[in-house]
């Protein structure tokens, strides 16, 4: 049987809020035995996920965001999930450097580094429903191939 684990955590869409939920997924994936860079990359694609939901999606209204974690053995899967005004055009918004929001001086990368960051990402959303960033990221790939040629 696959080992796996699982939490979910919903709060306030408050800027605070951002550097709580980027620590929180990092807590959870520490079982996994990532490495700094790992927990970095992590921290990273959802502190820009979060931001996102904040800033387009519930555009400074005070609503909730859900963020879902799995663990399957060592792929760590995440899922940031709002109820906000959705993305009308998915490619569109992942493009590197688009932005809908250009006089906030966004630079349009968020996109581009949770894809850089983590294994893969799958957006979903919904003009007038909300949208669901779905990422995973395998941890300590290659590891162990590297302990055993420096034995
Ligand atoms: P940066 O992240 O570099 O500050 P950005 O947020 O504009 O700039 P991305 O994170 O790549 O860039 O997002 C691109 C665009 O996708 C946003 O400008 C916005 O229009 C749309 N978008 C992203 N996330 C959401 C969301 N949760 N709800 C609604 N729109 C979103
Ligand atoms: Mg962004």
């Amino acid at each position: 049987m696959k080992n796996t684990n699982e939490m979910e955590l919903i709060f306030d869409s408050k800027s605070v809020n951002e550097g709580f939920a980027r620590v929180a997924v990092a807590a959870f994936m520490t079982q996994l035995n990532p490495t700094l860079e790992e927990v970095a990359d992590v921290k990273t694609a959802v502190s820009e996920a979060v931001t996102n939901a904040i800033i387009h999606g519930y555009e400074k209204k005070v609503e909730k965001i859900r963020i879902h974690c799995r663990l399957e053995e060592q792929i760590l899967y995440i899922e940031v999930e709002d109820h906000g005004k959705g993305i009308e055009d998915i490619e569109q918004a992942m493009q590197p450097l688009f932005t809908s929001k250009p006089e906030l001086e966004r630079s349009g990368m968020g996109f581009s580094f949770m894809e850089a960051f983590m294994d893969d990402i799958v957006v979903e959303s919904e003009p007038k429903k909300g949208t669901v960033v779905k990422m995973y990221k395998e941890i300590g790939k290659g590891r162990e191939l590297w302990t055993i040629q420096s034995l």
